[in-house]
């Protein structure tokens, strides 16, 4: 007897294996894992911020 392993996929917030057809297992998962990328969004967009200004920085420094 062969036992089968039905299709599962695993859920990228948390790692749990689940079945069904959404990417995450719970939706609680979808927002966790939504949230991170809008925080390192947010904190991409403030390195680049910081950088312009010390950029303006060094030059107003230069001149
Ligand atoms: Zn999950």
């Amino acid at each position: 007897m062969v036992e089968r392993i039905p299709q599962h996929r695993h859920c990228p917030s948390c790692g749990k294996a689940f079945t069904g057809k959404d990417t995450y297992c719970s939706d609680v998962c979808q927002q966790d894992k939504e949230g991170e990328v809008k925080g390192r969004k947010r904190q991409l967009l403030m390195l680049w911020g910081l950088s312009a200004v010390v950029l303006i920085i060094a030059l107003l420094a230069v001149m």
